[in-house]
Parts: C-alpha cells; structure tokens; sequence
C-alpha cells in the first residue's frame, strides 16, 4: 500500500544529508495558507534510523530557532508566522548539525574579522533588535549596517526607519534563537544563499525523495 501524504509544499530541501546515509531530507508546509504557519520535516527513506534522525533534526529547529511543536506534531513559530526565509535557514543549519553534538541555541553576539571586534545583537522586545559593535574599531559601524542588512534579508525582517542599526520582526514578537542562528550568516548573505543552493541540488538527479 502506497502511503499518500498531505505534506503541502516543499519549502526546502536537503538532497544528501551528510550525517545519516545521504538520505533526502525536506521542509513541508502542510495545512492551509489562512492557518498558523506549520512546518514539518520529512523523508521517504525507510532505512532504519531514518525516523530518529527526522526527530533529531526537528529538536534541533525547535531549540535553534525557537519553533514549538504543535499539536499535530508540527512546528511553528509562536506568532504564527510563516517567516519562510528563517525557517528555511534553520532547517539548513539543523540537517547540517554533527549528530554528536549538543544542541543549544547561538549566542547573540559573533566576532567580526573584519572590523576585529565583537558584534552583538541586543533584544529590544517585541521583535525589535538593535546590532552594536562592542568596541571601537575601523570600519565597525560599516560592519554593524551591513549585518544588519543581512538579518533582514535571511530574516525577511524590516527596517526600522530613523536607525539603520535596527531591525524588526514584523511579526512582533521577538525570535532570540532564530536571531541568534541568522546571526551567524549575516556578514555573509551571498555564501549562506549559493550554499543553500548547493545543498538542495546536491545529487538531486538520484534522490528518490524529488517528486515534484
Ligand atoms: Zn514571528
């Protein structure tokens, strides 16, 4: 018997996990476009483990980016927003966590070669966040602007008008973990874009699981 799955739109996807067999590995949005977002992590592959390594990669969405498991075993984000651009970026980042290592969420802050100083992101409550350098460096004020056009952009996050070292979620509610994970591919939006690329089409002419 055939198990035909209401899984919605594929949102993401990782063609070769790295960690467990090469399997496929992708985000679904299942249920309708007027609920609260809700995303789940599925693969066709019955090899045993499969199941665990799904659950794990799910934990490490919830912990990393600060989704909740909801009901029918989904997960959503607790404003009930889709944020599509982060929710892919975490999915990324938690496939691509070595199973042997403890899940916990990024910090704020990163440190920034270029301007060889420490960047940090302070919560300014309801989905307002304010990057700082915390020393005076060369080039540390270009260095907090252009991070800060890369929450935006991995975010889908929104300027804040009068101070260009802010930014919002237009949700309003903040996502510390979620900001802290984006944090950390900010400086370089390019890079975490092309990658993102490389691991949805790694191999993807044999993944059985593309059936689009
Ligand atoms: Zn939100």
């Amino acid at each position: 018997m055939t198990q035909v799955l209401d899984l919605g739109p594929r949102i993401e996807l990782v063609s070769m996990d790295p960690h467990f067999h090469d399997i496929s590995i992708a985000l679904y949005r299942p249920g309708p476009d007027n609920a609260p977002a809700a995303y789940k992590v599925h693969t066709y592959s019955h090899l045993p483990g499969a199941a665990e390594r799904i659950a794990r990669v799910a934990e490490a969405m919830q912990i990393l980016g600060g989704m909740e498991q909801t009901s029918d075993d989904l997960l959503g984000f607790p404003c009930g927003q889709a944020h599509m651009f982060a929710v892919k970026r975490l999915f990324l980042e938690a496939c691509k966590l070595p199973p042997a290592q403890p899940i916990e969420p990024r910090p704020l802050h990163i440190f920034d070669k270029k301007a060889n100083t420490t960047i940090a992101v302070a919560s300014l409550g309801q989905g307002l966040y304010e990057v700082r350098a915390t020393q005076q460096a060369p080039g540390a004020e270009r260095r907090v602007a252009t991070i800060a056009r890369g929450l935006i952009r991995l975010g889908e996050m929104e300027e804040v008008s009068d101070n260009p070292n802010q930014v919002r979620f237009g949700c309003g509610y903040s996502h510390d973990a979620l900001i802290g994970l984006l944090l950390v591919r900010a400086p370089n939006v390019r890079a975490a874009v092309r990658e993102a690329e490389a691991m949805a089409s790694r191999g993807v002419l044999s993944a059985p699981s593309n059936q689009e």
